[in-house]
């Protein structure tokens, strides 16, 4: 760092990486094998190990975190219409529209940013099947309450969790609520095998559907059964899930440390709002939000501002899903006041391991001076 300017360009997060040498180490065996793809050893392991981490008992891997998504919404047969939050991640919604399902939007609350499950109910139509929240930046959604209403409803309840790597509610792996959870394992995650994803899920039934439909729908050598996608994992994908889910444990330690940092300088500041954490959840500090809101300098100001410095914070998520232009006509973003409002003042902070503390301090001086 020279005066108040990194060295190089500070993303807002970056790849963490295991050492060559031993990835290439990984490889070895696949060019003995010649075996890339398609289920291998590297992909059997990894499924194991994953269970074991995340605490689930049922899991698939797929190619990436949308691939999970939509095909888990694909397995479960619904119809009509499935209720979200707007404040996400493109995939969450394109998974249900893909699907021919009709996302019916549900604000979020204004401490979490997860879907407000206090409002869930009103949105219940007779056509409703299922509810898709987020677990946003970590934060993890209302499950008691949602659990609640989906019980009296039977409606289906898929997190998207790509945010919860390996976090824990009152010691409970994350991925063992609601019917199932969606992982991601893209490369710019706390977890990640280059891409990646999976999916873990109560009803064991689910196991044998989720394998078709990421393997064409193959049941045998000379059987097709289903309409099924390819959405499978390979082996290259998976040897880096492995050496990385060993390092994942310190790279948290890590970014808890540096997630620290930030607050001891943002917290209590006027016009700065940092969500509280929760005491029942392990955190990953997979990202640092903080929600600019009668601060002297508006988000866009101090996004510039960073951006000045060679410092490149995320507008993450801006705009709402039911404002993208694909969606033009089919929503009214205005219904969901406060996940707009959120939107125009939140700013994710670089955040990832490897960053360095100093780094973060001169982040928080360049917002407070
Ligand atoms: C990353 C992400 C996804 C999609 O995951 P991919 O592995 O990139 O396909 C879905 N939802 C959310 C909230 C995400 O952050």
């Amino acid at each position: 760092m020279t005066g108040d300017r990194p060295d190089h360009p500070i993303a807002v997060t970056r790849s963490s990486l295991p050492l060559l040498e031993e990835y290439v180490e990984m490889l070895k065996p696949l060019w003995e094998s010649a075996w890339l793809t398609n289920m291998g050893e590297y992909h059997k392991q990894f499924a194991g190990l994953l269970k074991e981490y995340l605490h689930t008992p049922n899991l698939e891997l797929f190619v990436n975190g949308h691939m999970a998504l939509e095909l888990t919404l694909q397995a479960m047969n619904l119809s009509g219409e499935v209720i979200t939050t707007p404040f996400s991640f493109a995939s969450t919604t394109h998974a249900i529209v893909r699907n021919g399902l009709t996302p019916v939007f549900c604000d979020i609350n204004p401490v979490d940013y997860t879907l407000d499950a206090d409002r869930l109910e009103s949105l219940i139509t007779p056509r409703t099947t299922a509810i898709v929240p987020v677990h946003v930046y970590g934060h993890i959604c209302n499950v008691e309450k949602i659990g609640e209403i989906a019980g009296r409803y039977g409606l289906k309840v898929i997190y998207d969790a790509a945010h919860t790597f390996g976090e824990t509610y009152d010691g409970r792996g994350i991925g063992q609520f609601g019917d199932a959870s969606m992982f991601s394992f893209h490369a710019t995650k706390v977890f990640h095998s280059i891409e990646g994803g999976a999916v873990a899920f109560r009803d064991e039934a689910l196991a044998p559907v989720l394998y078709e439909l990421k393997n064409f729908g193959i049941t045998g050598y000379e059987r097709v059964d289903s309409v099924g996608a390819n959405g499978k994992m390979n082996e290259f994908q998976a040897a880096m899930g492995i050496l990385n889910l060993r390092r994942v444990d310190a790279e948290i330690g890590k970014r808890k440390a540096l997630a620290k940092r930030y607050r001891e300088r943002l917290s209590g500041v006027e016009g700065i709002r940092l969500s509280p954490e929760n005491p029942r959840v392990r955190y990953n500090y997979a990202y640092m939000p903080v929600v600019f809101e009668g601060y002297r300098k508006d988000r866009d100001q101090v996004f510039r501002e960073l951006a000045e410095h060679d410092i490149h914070a995320r507008k993450y998520f801006y705009p709402c899903i039911n404002d993208y232009d694909c969606y033009k006509g089919r929503f009214d973003a205005a219904a969901t006041p406060v996940a707009q409002r959120i939107s125009q003042q939140v700013l994710t902070l670089p955040l990832y391991a490897d960053l360095e503390p100093e780094i973060v301090d001169l982040i928080c001086d360049l917002i407070l001076r």
